[in-house]
């Protein structure tokens, strides 16, 4: 019943543009690079990583 992701999944991502760590920032409900802060969407408990800046899916 949980949509949010999970913690295990955040941590074995990384990002597709730096290869950093991707954290979770929670307040905006957004995946967050550590090293370059490239910004990904969850988009229903699936995050997006979308390079540039698409909004629309
Ligand atoms: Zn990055």
């Amino acid at each position: 019943m949980k949509r949010e992701m999970s913690q295990k999944m955040i941590r074995i991502l990384m990002c597709p543009a730096c290869r950093g760590d991707i954290k979770h920032d929670k307040a905006r409900g957004e995946l967050c690079c550590a090293k370059c802060r490239e910004r990904y969407r969850i988009n229903n408990g699936v995050p997006v990583f979308v390079q540039g800046k698409a909004k629309v899916i």
